[in-house]
């Protein structure tokens, strides 16, 4: 399915009605193995809002800023109606074919998409109020390096989280302080006061807090301001969200 879609719908620079060669086969290739692994977070996508390939190996940028700006209307007008969609385009430059590009299911963040590697490896992240950027980067509110008020809110939505659906007090989980042997970091702090407070709950009898809600056998984790499904490398919830994804408990006393 991905397959036929990549070749069905590859706008390239070619010369149109050029033979095809070595080079766009393997464009083909690669971008048909990496919306795969696009597919794997959005499910089947009904819109394809564009595959961009360059014309030779290191050729010009396939996008500018105006692509762009389409790919990510296009993927965003979708997830609107209900749909699935993604983009993708190949980074000029590299010896490797790379593609870069943005997806999202019906109900899932917008996720950026970066290659990694030359096996088509991807990796995906959740991407909060998504622009272009301009150096042809997709901006993220929430890749901004964390401050100390940003922690505090986080703090808060954790606390959210935890009474919403652990049944458990905030006062008697979670540390005042940054537990110790952080640093300064504000994300370190971060991922160490959710850490903290999830052994807690698990320590207390529920050692699947919280439960994926996909699985339903194992625990999310933290990620980057996000629960994570390690199974399906999924963001499921944004932390402070989670009673949103598994249902809401009555505190214990
Ligand atoms: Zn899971």
């Amino acid at each position: 399915m991905a397959a036929m879609l990549a070749v069905a719908m590859t706008f390239g620079r070619g010369e149109p009605g050029a033979a095809q060669t070595a080079l766009d086969e393997r464009q083909q290739h690669v971008a048909t193995i990496v919306t795969g692994e696009i597919e794997k977070l959005t499910g089947p996508a009904g819109r394809n809002c564009g595959i961009y390939t360059l014309s030779g190996v290191d050729g010009p940028s396939p996008v500018g800023r105006r692509e762009l700006r389409e790919a990510l209307r296009c993927v965003l007008a979708a997830q609107r109606r209900g749909q699935a969609a993604w983009a993708i385009w190949q980074v000029p430059h590299v010896d490797a074919i790379l593609f870069d590009g943005v997806g999202a299911s019906a109900v899932s963040a917008v996720h950026t998409v970066a290659g990694r590697g030359s096996n088509a490896d991807v990796e995906l992240a959740p991407c909060l109020d998504p622009r272009v950027g301009r150096d042809l980067t997709i901006e993220c509110a929430n890749r901004r390096p964390p401050t100390p008020r940003d922690v505090e809110k986080a703090r808060r939505a954790l606390r959210r989280d935890l009474e919403r659906t652990s049944g458990f007090v905030w006062a008697d989980v979670a540390p005042e302080a940054p537990p110790a042997g952080t640093s300064g970091d504000p994300s370190e702090a971060l991922t160490a006061t959710v850490t903290a407070a999830q052994r807690h709950v698990h320590a207390a009898g529920e050692p699947q807090w919280p439960r994926c809600p996909h699985h339903f056998d194992h625990p999310l984790t933290y990620r980057d301001g996000w629960w994570f499904c390690e199974r399906d490398a999924a963001f499921i919830a944004a932390v402070g969200r989670l009673s949103t994804v598994i249902p809401r408990v009555k505190r214990r006393r």
